[in-house]
């Protein structure tokens, strides 16, 4: 009889790795490297020399079989060999795997027994492994300035005084890429071919990647599209090891971790592309964290995070219905400023997948009903109190009210008999109060209400607060609030292990209202159509070297357009505003721009790059408008066009006059020897013309400055300090700048 083995590896601690450092750029770059690690058909690459059959990978997670003659060894190699490789890719990150001896009979019959036997065996060898990383700290030893856990022995690549350890500087080299992005693309590619989805473009695909998945993306960028606030999604399966109990083999085994993987990826896609928009430079507001196995974590802008999660939860319902087996899997999303820490916020969000999944349970238990659940929880505080915690000190009655609950979270989303979501209500209840205008300071009263902890206070504060509100308002919360959602005396009855539990949604209809509806950003920076007209005045004469000297006449010649007329070459133009706005920009505004262009900050993108970088660009990209030449404006002639040039040359005001200088030493303060050189100047009187256009990522306070400044601009050209080139700039008529 032949034996046969199966192989469990598991990466240790997967999110300790992730989370590790709080930095989005670590914990992008080891996302990154652990679904590279993790992708089915790497696996299956590394897996062939062994000769083993690939049953699972996702999530840090791998299984595989092993049979024929030395399975054993090979099975034992196999671990060994991936080891090496999370050694080599992570330097940090380890794994566990263990043998399983089987059969061919229990593979074919009794196989979950095997995988929980093998799953015992596995969580055995955790628990028994030292674990303890802890480096002894020498002084001598620099420590690694992101994780300060392992010692330092590499130099950032982009800044080298940065001392990293490997596995910190590892993950910020894999920082620029996202593997579960470029499916995300493909997948939009194959959906875009069939049918528009919202304004997803087809032809802008690489630019979402591009222009997504950048170093300097941080959540803050996220955070932006939300007045400044992130939610953190964590998702998983809803009691799937016992879904698992119920496969027979081997090859249904794989069947339904296959189906598990390819739903979920689907659901998340599909509510990503319906629930987000990419903005105009194609930024695509998403960072997806971990997506592997039946787990999720992403971060998105609040006001889209409810939805989308909401939508993962019940596309992946549906679509496993579809395929015969129906599952169901929770969410808890975490909502903070976009600065908050984000392991810290990772570490609520699983305490409110926790929640929620107690719920799912609750379903499955008393009801017999697959459900999909859902809470949420808005973190203003630094506390490092946990959920339940906070909602047992804030949200809680001290005995006998314990069983009153100022909060109604968590929801119940999707379920496997359709019934009604319970978060659709609590949504559709905020769309409709901020569609009537119902006052927000009326709901903050009922808040401040509910969480004043005074159980017998508390239902005659809300009578009263109801008794005062208008007649049409009350109508709106009516409706909208006590009989949408199914409120008796202001409380909901729900239970909670057998026990009756009252429950008042207020407070999360509260806590969500300023995140259903997308508001229209303030501080993002907007795409402005410009076009400028603007007239040059030239005050006095003013000289615009062409770098050439005229042999034995003139010194420093004009710059003169074809028609042998002086003219402002839009370089020259630029320059000059530049100069101004570079100069002029620090002393009204606070954020820092780069002053020199050899120094600058270089960023591909133009939206992250600062006001001078978007106006006049950088050494990556180029700025947003175009400088045409300023030409003279010529005068109505009237003859025969072949004579136009000569009537112009010998019309006064337009020819160059020669200008005699003489080249001051500095220091000695008297004319230097032979340095009385010609000089060849506009005339002054007639004004130039030009146009500045183009498309800029501005603030509208930001073009408010850069016209100020252009009409501030008074100098141009050579000899400013020998009185030379004084204009004046005004607007013609014709501009326009219309925002789109
Ligand atoms: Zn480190
Ligand atoms: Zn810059
Ligand atoms: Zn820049």
């Amino acid at each position: 009889m032949d034996s046969k083995y199966l192989v469990i590896i598991d990466v240790d601690k997967i999110q300790d790795y992730i989370f590790a450092t709080g930095k989005l750029k670590e914990i992008r770059g080891a996302s990154a490297i652990l679904s590279d690690f993790n992708d089915f058909g790497e696996v299956e690459r590394r897996l062939a020399p062994f000769c083993g059959e690939l049953l699972y990978s996702g999530g840090g997670n791998v299984m595989a079989l092993f049979s024929g003659v030395d399975g054993e060894g090979r099975a034992k190699n196999f671990i060994l060999s991936e080891m090496a490789e999370i050694k080599k890719t992570t330097s940090i990150a380890t794994l566990t795997g263990i043998v399983e001896k089987t059969s061919e009979d229990e593979i074919k019959e009794k196989f979950v027994e095997l995988v929980l036997r093998a799953e015992r065996h596995l969580a055995r060898c955790k628990e028994s492994k030292w674990l303890a990383l802890d480096f002894f700290h020498s002084p001598l030893i620099k420590v690694c300035v992101s994780c300060r856990k392992y010692p330092a022995e590499k130099r950032d690549g982009a800044d080298s005084n940065t001392l990293l350890c490997r596995g910190c500087f590892l993950k910020r080299a894999a920082s620029s890429r996202s593997r579960i992005f470029k499916q995300f693309c493909e997948w939009l590619k194959i959906k875009l071919a069939k049918e528009p989805m919202g304004a997803w473009n087809p032809s802008d695909l690489d630019n979402y990647y591009k222009s997504s998945i950048m170093e300097e993306r941080d959540l803050s960028h996220i955070g932006d599209k939300s007045d400044g606030y992130v939610g953190l999604i964590v998702s998983d399966g809803n009691r799937m090891g016992e879904k698992l109990k119920t496969v027979q083999n081997q090859e249904k085994f794989k069947e339904l971790s296959r189906l598990i993987k390819e739903s979920l990826r689907e659901s998340l896609f599909e509510a990503i592309a319906r629930g987000l928009t990419p903005d105009a430079s194609g930024f695509v507001p998403v960072e997806f964290v971990l997506v592997g196995g039946d787990d999720l974590v992403l971060v998105l802008p609040t006001n889209r995070a409810i939805r989308v999660a909401q939508d993962v939860c019940r596309i992946f319902q549906e679509k496993t219905r579809e395929a015969g087996s129906e599952l169901s899997i929770s969410s808890g999303v975490a909502i903070a400023r976009s600065k908050f820490p984000i392991s810290r916020l990772h570490k609520i969000g699983e305490d409110l997948l926790k929640s929620a999944k107690r719920l799912s349970n609750q379903y499955k238990t008393e009801e017999k009903i697959e459900a999909g659940c859902l809470d949420f929880a808005v973190i203003s505080t630094a506390s490092s109190s946990g959920i339940q915690e906070i909602r047992e000190k804030e949200y809680s009655f001290q005995p006998p009210n314990q069983n009153f609950k100022t909060h109604r979270r968590p929801y119940r989303v999707f379920d496997s008999k359709n019934n009604p979501s319970e978060l659709m209500d609590l949504i559709s209840s905020i769309e409709t109060l901020q569609k009537e205008k119902f006052p927000k300071s009326r709901l903050n009263q009922y808040y401040k209400a509910l969480l004043s902890g005074d159980k017998d206070q508390l239902l005659y504060d809300l009578l009263r607060l109801t008794a005062r509100l208008k007649e049409k308002e009350r109508k709106v919360f009516n409706n909208s609030v006590i009989e949408k959602l199914s409120m008796k005396n202001f409380w909901v009855e729900t239970s909670e292990n057998a026990e009756q539990v009252y429950k008042n949604p207020i407070s999360d209809i509260v806590e969500l209202y300023d995140f259903i509806q997308e508001k229209k950003s303030r501080q993002m920076t907007e795409i402005k159509n410009v076009f400028l007209k603007i007239q040059i005045t030239p005050r006095t004469p003013f000289h615009i070297g062409s770098g050439l000297g005229v042999s034995g006449i003139i010194d420093k010649a004009m710059l003169k357009d074809a028609s042998g007329l002086p003219y402002i070459p839009g370089s020259t133009l630029k320059g000059r505003i530049k100069y101004h706005y570079t100069r002029l920009y620090p002393l009204f505004h606070s954020d820092p721009i780069c002053i020199d262009y050899a120094a600058c900050c270089a960023i591909p993108d133009v939206r992250s790059c600062c006001s001078v970088c978007r106006i006049f660009g950088s050494r990556a990209h180029r700025g947003g408008l175009v400088f045409k030449d300023a030409l003279q404006t010529k005068p109505q002639f009237k003859g025969i066009p072949s004579r136009r040039v000569e009537f112009m040359k010998t019309y006064p005001p337009f020819s160059p006059s020669i200008r005699m200088g003489v080249k001051i030493s500095r220091r000695r303060r008297v004319a230097e020897e032979k340095k009385l050189f010609s000089m060849e100047v506009s005339s002054p009187q007639l004004p130039y013309e030009t146009e500045i256009a183009g498309r800029l990522f501005l603030k509208e306070k930001e073009f408010n400055f850069f016209l100020m400044v252009l009409k501030r601009m008074d100098k141009i050209g050579g000899g400013k300090s020998r009185g030379l080139g004084a204009v004046e700039i005004t607007f013609l008529p014709e501009t326009k700048e219309d925002e789109q």
